[in-house]
């Protein structure tokens, strides 16, 4: 089965109200060179069994378009010696507005990077100041216009619904804006609020409004409408592409694909296990150049529930033959009584051999996950 490759860099210019990541500023240049080679390190050790081909690359964070290239080619180089990286593979990079110039973008294209993952989020100028973004709309415009000009032929915009104070008309504006320039495929992200974070204490202090989950879902409703109407295909419950834009690594997580995790809390899954580094940045680094190791995590995973409550996600679902092949089981006979009362419910279908989420499954996926689970 063919394989992915992760790689985190956790560095950001500052750090937004409403993250969770795994992320650090940038405080050095001299801290992010020594985690550079720690994580190329790393790859180059992994005692990793795969021998199947890798066919996407992907760099995530944090801001991994802080990377100067030739950080981004010790890691790249060190991926290709340890991994047979087939020949066409998709090699992503998560960016962020106002990181990089038309120097380093065609530097990244040189080695291979392909496709951009580009943190828009917004067009809305107060709503990036509210969550401290370091950017503004236009940052994102021409950002957008450097990275077509360096000859980006797929681009996805990360966009984020259900902002405090939000509006529907809000939304609206800003999905035109971003059908408009237009972006080769979209992820779309409904603001979750984290216990710790800046904007959950400013909306407990009252400074913000609480979100509100049915105007989300009225967003999330229009957004279906307005990229169906425009060209877009929603391959999965939060992402639309363009025809043959579909992210393929990211759909490896939903198919149980193996993709292997490099750097501060990356998680891997190899088939038949899960394991996940060190989230802590400066111990990921000392773990790395004491013993070659930064695991902390390793455990056994029930891959048939996961194959349903991840296949759920996908658009074209869980394909009940292929499920029956790759866990010798029916489906249907598992969970006969509950597939049962989800379909009663109006939450799934069952049709040409396949089931699926319905509309109004989509809007409460994850309470048919957990049936799953
Ligand atoms: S750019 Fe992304 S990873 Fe970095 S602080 Fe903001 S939300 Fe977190």
């Amino acid at each position: 089965m063919a394989a992915g490759v992760y790689l985190h860099i956790p560095f950001c210019k500052s750090r937004c109200s409403y993250c969770d990541f795994a992320t650090d500023v940038y405080r050095s240049a001299a801290g992010v060179e020594r985690y550079v080679e720690a994580l190329a390190s790393e790859i180059q050790n992994s005692k990793v069994e795969n021998q199947d081909p890798v066919e996407t690359v992907y760099f995530g964070g944090g801001t991994p378009s802080l990377l100067v290239p030739r950080q981004v080619e010790k890691i790249i180089t060190a991926v290709r010696e340890r991994f047979d990286v087939i020949s066409d593979a998709e090699i992503t990079m998560e960016m962020n507005p106002a990181t990089v110039t038309a120097g380093t973008l065609s530097a990244y294209r040189e080695l291979g990077v392909n496709r951009a993952s580009f943190g828009v989020q917004t067009f809305d100028d107060r709503a990036l100041r509210l969550l401290a973004r370091g950017h503004d709309a236009n940052d994102a415009r021409e950002t957008f216009r450097l990275l077509r000009e360096a000859g980006f032929a797929n681009i996805s915009f990360d966009l984020i619904a259900g902002l405090p104070g939000q509006t529907l008309h809000d939304w609206e504006r800003n999905l035109e804006e971003a059908i408009a320039m237009p972006p080769d495929h979209i992820s779309l992200y409904l603001l979750e609020v984290h216990e710790g974070t800046p904007l959950a204490e400013q909306i407990r202090s009252k400074r913000q409004p609480e979100p509100d989950d049915v105007l989300a879902a009225e967003m999330y409703e229009l957004m279906l409408e307005r990229l169906a109407a425009t060209g877009y295909e929603q391959y999965e419950i939060s992402n639309f592409a363009m025809p043959g834009f579909e992210a393929r690594h990211n759909s490896k997580y939903w198919t149980l694909d193996p993709v292997y995790g490099f750097g501060v809390s990356a998680h891997s899954f190899d088939g038949r296990e899960r394991y996940a580094n060190e989230r802590d940045t400066a111990k990921y680094v000392s773990a790395i150049e004491s013993s070659g190791s930064a695991e902390v995590m390793r455990e056994n995973t029930d891959a048939a529930s996961e194959y349903v409550f991840l296949g759920l996600r996908l658009e074209k679902g869980v394909v009940l033959e292929v499920y029956r092949e790759r866990f010798q089981r029916n489906l249907l006979d598992q969970y006969g009584t509950e597939v049962d009362e989800l379909r009663n419910a109006g939450l799934i279908e069952i049709a040409d051999g396949r089931m699926k989420l319905t509309r109004k499954g989509k809007l409460f996926s994850n309470e048919v996950f957990q049936v799953f689970i």
